[in-house]
């Protein structure tokens, strides 16, 4: 069984793919050009934002946001203590200061509340500049962006949507990656949209951005790559990825939808035997990962190797919060505590999900998981 099978996935498409990927190198283009264009645009729309702008991963999409909006020196960027590491990494980066945020035990996003304080303390400690929030779609489901846009038009701060894992889930008809000022996403292979190596974009609906992400993402670009106005950086989507990306996107939909009825069963057979992913109402989730939560480590443990004994692929997302990285000891020395993160990397598991398991290995994976 595969946790995630982008080989299935493949061979079921490979006709298609092959050809995009052909008709490409038969035009001997690898930068730029109309396949990264026509993606853009194809993004855009199924988003519902203004601008789509490409870049090298997910990471860098994450930087060019606070490069854009001149996030720097002396300012706070509150960011959720579960997460990937990226969404925290970037903010350093820029020389401004990550403050970690405790999150929802039943949606693992950041916890409104607790931002709330945060901010306010930050305010209260008056040594940064509270500036903007970076909300993670963290497994596929959106952030709580109605509490969250409170806070931030409160507080006057930018709100980035790290929507990585976020890419297909929606709140009603409103997609991720259209709730940031500015949203970004990765399309790393194991994404919800995954491409063939590395790969991301950003998202906004303002010109004056799009335009400076534009800029920054090839060298500080004025005119053209030759006219450097600003010290900016190298990141580009290869032309192959945004073929092998158009062809993805055609059977996107179809795929969350697979997904959505594995998760289904998945509820079904675990329920009320471990605590399984809460989908808030009016939320859809794009089903990044399918997580549950134990009572303690130690049932976590013996799960974790009855699934190993069977021969099923499980992965603990995250293991360590944020404030515990060895990166940012020196910070996390007078930060604000996150009890909920704590416990929860003690407890969850995540388990095979992708469009393309069938009913029975869903059943094998949850009997022994409950043996
Ligand atoms: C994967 C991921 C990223 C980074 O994406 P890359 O394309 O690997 O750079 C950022 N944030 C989150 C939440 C992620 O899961």
């Amino acid at each position: 069984m595969e946790f995630k099978d982008l080989k299935t996935q493949y061979i079921r498409h490979r006709e298609e793919i092959d050809r995009a990927v052909r008709q490409n190198m038969e035009a001997g283009q690898f930068i730029g050009g109309e396949p990264v264009s026509r993606l853009e645009k194809s993004l855009a729309d199924y988003v519902g934002v203004k601008h789509c702008i490409s870049c090298a991963n997910g990471t860098d999409a994450l930087l060019l946001a606070l490069m854009a909006w001149g996030v720097g020196e002396g300012d706070a960027v509150f960011v959720p203590d579960f997460t990937f590491f990226s969404t925290a990494e970037v903010v350093p980066w820029v020389n401004a200061v990550p403050v970690f945020v405790d999150i929802d035990a039943d949606t693992f996003n950041m916890s409104p509340q607790a931002l709330e304080k945060a901010v306010e303390r930050v305010k209260e400690e008056g040594r940064l500049t509270p500036r903007a929030v970076i909300a993670v779609d963290l497994f596929g489901q959106p952030a709580e962006y109605d509490r969250i846009r409170q806070i931030t038009a409160q507080y006057d701060l930018l709100l980035l949507e790290d929507g990585a894992q976020g890419f297909g889930g929606r709140i009603g008809e409103k997609r991720a990656c259209s709730f940031g000022d500015i949203s970004t996403t990765s399309f790393f292979p194991v994404k919800p949209l995954g491409c063939y190596g590395d790969g991301g974009a950003v998202f906004t609906d303002n010109d004056e951005w799009a335009a400076l992400v534009r800029s920054y993402k090839v060298h500080g670009k004025g005119c053209d790559k030759y006219d450097n106005v600003r010290i900016g950086m190298n990141s580009r989507l290869d032309t192959i990825q945004a073929a092998v990306l158009l062809e993805k996107l055609r059977f996107f939909d179809g795929e969350l939808e697979e997904m959505n009825r594995v998760a289904a069963v998945y509820t079904e057979l675990l329920q009320g035997k471990v605590k399984t992913p809460v989908i808030l109402q009016g939320y859809y989730s794009g089903w990044a990962q399918y997580t549950v939560q134990f009572a303690d480590e130690r049932q976590r443990r013996e799960a974790v190797q009855k699934l190993e004994t069977a021969g099923i692929p499980s992965a603990v997302y995250y293991a360590k919060p944020m404030h515990m990285q060895a990166a940012f000891a020196d910070i996390s020395k007078e930060g604000i505590p996150c009890p909920v993160t704590e416990q929860i990397c003690g407890v969850c598991l995540s388990l095979p999900m992708h469009p393309y398991l069938r009913k029975e290995e869903v059943e094998t994976v949850c009997s022994a998981l409950l043996s």
